[in-house]
């Protein structure tokens, strides 16, 4: 632990270590943390609706450090695909930027139409005190259209108050469609369609005849929203980004939920299972059974012929959430590979919990992770490749270690029994590539 500052030491554990990891907290000053910030968390739940124009008050680069975030796909309207800013420079810093806001709402307005606004409060706003809140509601008293204000500035807590925040302007949104009459029908949340995911979820819900009312927020679009309170069941894929909009449409809306994940073959099936349970239908869960079953039969071979090159290694994880992180021990554990490091952005103490039963006792938890951090363990725990996003990439690569994304910029599907495919055959070519032998 020796090169691990003072204030990180509570967040790093081997995992055979009782006294549990210590999690949920702000990022040390100073300690360089891969997590985004608070603005960012907001940015990346709501950017997947497809046809909100999202306007970022604050200067150009926040605006350009997520625009486009997310190789989150649409199948129809592409307007979430621009961003606006207000660019704000050092005179609206010092004279105030409210003003501008009004001016970007109204162009915006007059020349795309849109049929839902995000405005975005950043870090200099929540320093100058921009009344960002009376701007979006006098614009939308002008215009006849929804304006939310998601007042994030950066240094206001961690991604996960980003998430929260997204939540809740997302309830702003769909509350007034509430008390409707109920259908038969699941949303599902925290998917956002990367690489076309949650068309393949849908799929398997259609297979076993359930249907899906809207993704929150994949593939969404303001009208699509308004259907969300009449479904009979949340289903939540990425627990750290939507499972408080779900604890907040059970107590609001009555809608009950359950948490699913698609990643490898023993999550992606028993959450078909817990779906069909959960919607009390014994005929979908009859025909869940049915078509796991034809679904491994015709996944297994692949991974049975890729599985002696993976046996025996060792893999490192960083990834944001902790359900994710979960699902990821499982898979590599089909695959015949060890996790020796596992971290997340934002994972939550239940679910370090069940990482640390299913890992061995010397593999190393993270939370919050540096750069330095990744690196020294990467090496000490001789790990054979890094699953991880588009900051980890570049550490794995220096060292010389394979790299696996999984992160929303990736444009390959990795959930469901399509995604398995592209697990393996990624996996295999990135340890397996002959570069590694060049080093
Ligand atoms: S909101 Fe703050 S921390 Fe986030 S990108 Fe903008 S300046 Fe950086």
């Amino acid at each position: 632990m020796d090169a691990i500052l003072e204030d990180r030491k509570s967040q790093v554990k081997r995992s055979g270590e009782g006294s549990g990891i210590c999690c949920e907290r702000e990022s040390v000053s100073g300690a360089v943390s891969q997590r985004a910030c608070v603005y960012c968390g907001a940015r990346v739940v709501l950017n997947p609706i497809t046809d909100a124009c999202h306007i970022v008050h604050g200067p150009i680069g926040c605006a350009s450090y997520t625009w486009d975030i997310r190789g989150s796909l649409s199948s129809g309207d592409e307007t979430y695909r621009n961003s606006y800013s207000t660019d704000l420079r050092e005179k609206d810093i010092v004279f105030g930027g409210a003003i501008k806001l009004e001016k970007a709402i109204d162009e915006l307005m007059e020349l795309k139409s849109p049929r839902l606004v995000f405005v975005y409060a950043t870090c200099i706003v929540g320093v100058i005190g921009d009344d960002v809140e009376a701007v979006c509601r006098q614009a939308q008293r002008k215009w006849g259209v929804r304006v939310i204000p998601v007042k994030a500035p950066g240094f206001s807590g961690t991604k996960t108050q980003g998430y929260k925040l997204a939540c809740d302007a997302i309830m702003d949104y769909i509350t007034p469609f509430a008390g409707g009459k109920k259908e038969f029908g699941v949303n599902i949340l925290g998917d956002y369609n990367l690489a076309g995911e949650l068309w393949i979820m849908k799929e398997y819900l259609k297979e076993i005849g359930v249907p899906v009312m809207t993704g929150i927020t994949g593939d969404s679009s303001s009208q699509s929203l308004e259907l969300a309170p009449r479904a009979i069941l949340n289903v939540v894929q990425c627990a750290g980004s939507a499972a408080y909009l779900a604890e907040r449409m059970e107590q609001e809306m009555g809608i009950p939920y359950v948490k699913a994940s698609f990643f490898g073959i023993a999550d992606t099936t028993a959450s078909l299972y817990r779906i069909a349970d959960a919607v009390k239908s014994s005929q979908a869960r009859a025909k869940a059974e049915v078509f796991c079953k034809a679904q491994k039969a015709k996944v297994l071979p692949l991974v049975e012929k890729r599985k002696p090159r993976f046996e025996g290694k060792r893999a490192a994880i960083f990834v944001g959430g902790g359900f994710k992180a979960i699902s990821l021990i499982r898979q590599f554990d089909e695959l015949g590979m060890k996790c020796v490091l596992v971290g997340t952005q934002t994972g939550k103490k239940d679910e370090y919990e069940i990482m640390s039963s299913l890992l061995d006792e010397d593999a190393v938890l993270l939370d919050d992770a540096n750069p330095a951090e990744l690196e020294r363990f990467l090496v000490e725990k001789g790990a054979d490749v890094l699953v991880g996003g588009v900051k980890e990439r570049p550490l794995a690569y220096k060292l010389g270690v394979a790299f696996m994304d999984h992160n929303h910029e990736r444009k390959h599907a990795l959930a469901g029994f399509e995604g398995i495919r592209n697990f393996v055959e990624e996996l295999n070519l990135s340890m397996n590539s002959p570069v590694w032998k060049h080093l």
